[in-house]
């Protein structure tokens, strides 16, 4: 009951900042219209992933390819989730609109971002099966106390919103991990081993689940999440995000 109560004062809120100060492009400061975060002309730079990809982590191939492209790396290392699927490079305006939202408490945005995030189950690979729940991977609860939020479970929420298909907020990171950035491949599954458990009383047996989170890197965190889950019963895993390093 409270924390719906909470969500509609903060949406509330939102409108009467947006009323008085009428939203102008994060990125470039321009006026926009219609509550937008993001002006026609950024929204344009957004470099959008098409065609051919990697079948597996969404990796654009740059040239041309006949039939199902799967890339070197998924070839060798075999993710257990089933795909990844983001609609757009982490490049430019979309990785200026991630950081700002993350890094600067900008949590508006998360609305332009997660528009983004529901392009995502247009995919075919996200529709065959459907996705049955939401899975927001989570962080630490130090992490999350420092950001004030979990930026995976607001996008998770607007998905939820958009798309009618409930959360499963079923995971618990249980081990603080340094920064990965400056590990390799198997450095990172090193270090992410025992990061995840499932919480108490949390049920995914049989059920088709879609990890969100903002972005892929190298698919180490949400491979970790994906084992625990399917050693939970999960009928399978598959990831969206917003964007795709
Ligand atoms: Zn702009
Ligand atoms: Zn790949």
């Amino acid at each position: 009951m409270f924390v719906p109560i909470l969500k509609t004062i903060r949406s509330a809120a939102e409108v009467v900042i947006d009323l008085l100060y009428p939203p102008h492009c994060a990125v470039c400061s321009a006026p926009t219209s219609g509550g937008e975060h993001l002006c026609a002309g950024c929204r344009k730079k957004a470099r959008v992933i098409t065609r051919p990809f990697c079948e597996v982590c969404s990796e654009p191939f740059l040239g041309q390819i006949d039939g199902v492209f799967i890339c070197s790396e998924c070839r060798e290392q075999q993710f257990r989730f089933q795909c990844a699927v983001s609609g757009h490079l982490s490049r430019d305006v979309v990785r200026d609109l991630v950081h700002q939202f993350k890094y600067k408490k900008r949590i508006y945005l998360r609305h332009a971002l997660a528009d983004w995030l529901a392009g995502t189950l247009n995919d075919s690979r996200l529709q065959n099966p459907p996705c049955d729940r939401l899975v927001p991977v989570p962080l630490h609860s130090t992490r999350q106390r420092e950001r004030g939020f979990n930026q995976a479970l607001l996008l998770a929420e607007e998905l939820e919103k958009s798309s009618g298909i409930p959360i499963a907020d079923c995971l618990k990171r249980i081990r603080y991990t340094e920064s990965q950035t400056h590990f390799d491949r198997n450095a990172r599954m090193e270090n992410l081993r025992g990061a995840f458990k499932m919480r108490q009383h949390s049920e995914v047996r049989h059920l088709h689940l879609l990890l969100i989170d903002d972005i892929l890197t190298t698919g180490s965190t949400v491979d970790e999440c994906a084992r625990v889950l399917l050693d939970a019963g999960a009928a399978s895993v598959r990831v969206a995000t917003v964007a795709r390093a």
